[in-house]
């Protein structure tokens, strides 16, 4: 059982954190297949794992620095998702129509839950222990988690359980006063994430996507604060000026306690369901631009996947956290 100090240590006045102290959440369990799924949706089922070997290939990361997940309780599920939601996801049907590929439904729902749902379920723990950890070292990466299109009772997108608001609300139960600002970078608008926690004045949700593509949830966006909406095919300058324009100032109005970043890649060039045209160096540079705006604001931040549906999706995840690494030694 690890120690978790009930404040952040990293508080007003500490150094920035360590990069030999970044943890990093994995499991191989977080990798998932069914029948050979990823040949019927874009979703790279194996990215957690090429991001995972990149950082072990290049000596990013030691394997000190990974810590295992547990897969939560039904009770920590309860959190957030209805009972009733939890005992739908048992049937095929659902699940099929969660992770949009109707032809699951006529896959035994074991065989589903072994290979699609036990994996989100773990990654889920994987964000509740990722928050806590970055609360402990200034920050930390769960190399899966970010779902968030799913709603209470309701999943969509390829999301099933709503790992950051079931992470955020479990915090609270230890730190009941945390603000926390999610600042959601996936190409797709995060509604489940603002659905559910959009009217909790402790949380702000900083939404940079693409308003032109799925879910255009225009319900769900009353609960996004700092709304960016941008257009297909924006471009990486572009893209990077609306960031570095905004985002400083809902971290300055805000003050969170805490920084859950869903850094999702489909935003890359030639992403299928993206369509932002942002190049590799450019999610290299964003990402980096976030980590080191929360370094600067002495804010704790945890990172979490997200989408990211190119089968390069894997290794510029590994190069964006090798190069902020790297950044960090100099
Ligand atoms: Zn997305």
């Amino acid at each position: 059982m690890l120690f978790i100090m009930r404040f952040p240590i990293f508080a007003s006045g500490s150094n920035p954190p360590s990069p030999d102290s970044l943890p990093i959440i994995y499991s191989p369990d977080y990798n998932m297949s069914v029948l050979g799924i990823e040949h019927f949706h874009p979703f790279d089922t194996k990215k957690y794992a090429k991001a995972y070997r990149y950082l072990i290939e290049q000596k990013a990361v030691q394997l000190e620095q990974i810590y295992s997940p547990s897969r939560p309780s039904d009770e920590e599920l309860l959190l957030v998702h209805t009972p009733e939601y939890l005992a739908s996801i048992r049937h095929s049907s659902t699940i099929a129509k969660i992770v949009e590929i109707p032809a699951l439904r006529f896959i035994p729902a074991p065989i589903l839950r072994h290979g699609i749902l036990e994996p989100m379920r773990l990654a889920t723990g994987g964000t509740i222990l990722g928050a806590r950890l970055a609360l402990r070292y200034g920050w930390a990466i769960n190399l899966s988690g970010g779902y968030h299109h799913a709603k209470a009772d309701k999943g969509s997108g390829f999301c099933v359980f709503a790992d950051v608001p079931i992470a955020i609300r479990a915090l609270w139960k230890e730190h009941p006063d945390l603000k926390v600002l999610i600042v959601d970078l996936d190409a797709h608008q995060g509604n489940g994430n603002s659905t559910i926690l959009g009217n909790d004045p402790r949380v702000a949700i900083f939404d940079m996507y693409n308003g032109e593509i799925f879910p255009g949830d225009i319900e769900a966006q009353a609960g996004v604060k700092y709304k960016v909406p941008l257009q297909s095919h924006t471009g990486t300058l572009a893209y990077l000026d609306s960031l570095k324009q905004r985002l400083p100032q809902a971290i300055e109005e805000h003050a969170p306690g805490l920084i859950v970043y869903n850094a999702g890649t489909d935003v890359f060039v030639g992403d299928p369901l993206g369509n932002l045209s942002i190049t590799e160096q450019g999610i290299i540079d964003r990402d980096n631009y976030v980590m080191s705006t929360a370094f600067a604001k002495k804010t704790p931040i945890l990172m979490v996947l997200s989408g990211g549906y190119t089968k390069k999706s894997g290794a510029i995840i590994g190069k964006s956290i090798t190069s902020f690494l790297e950044s960090r030694h100099k």
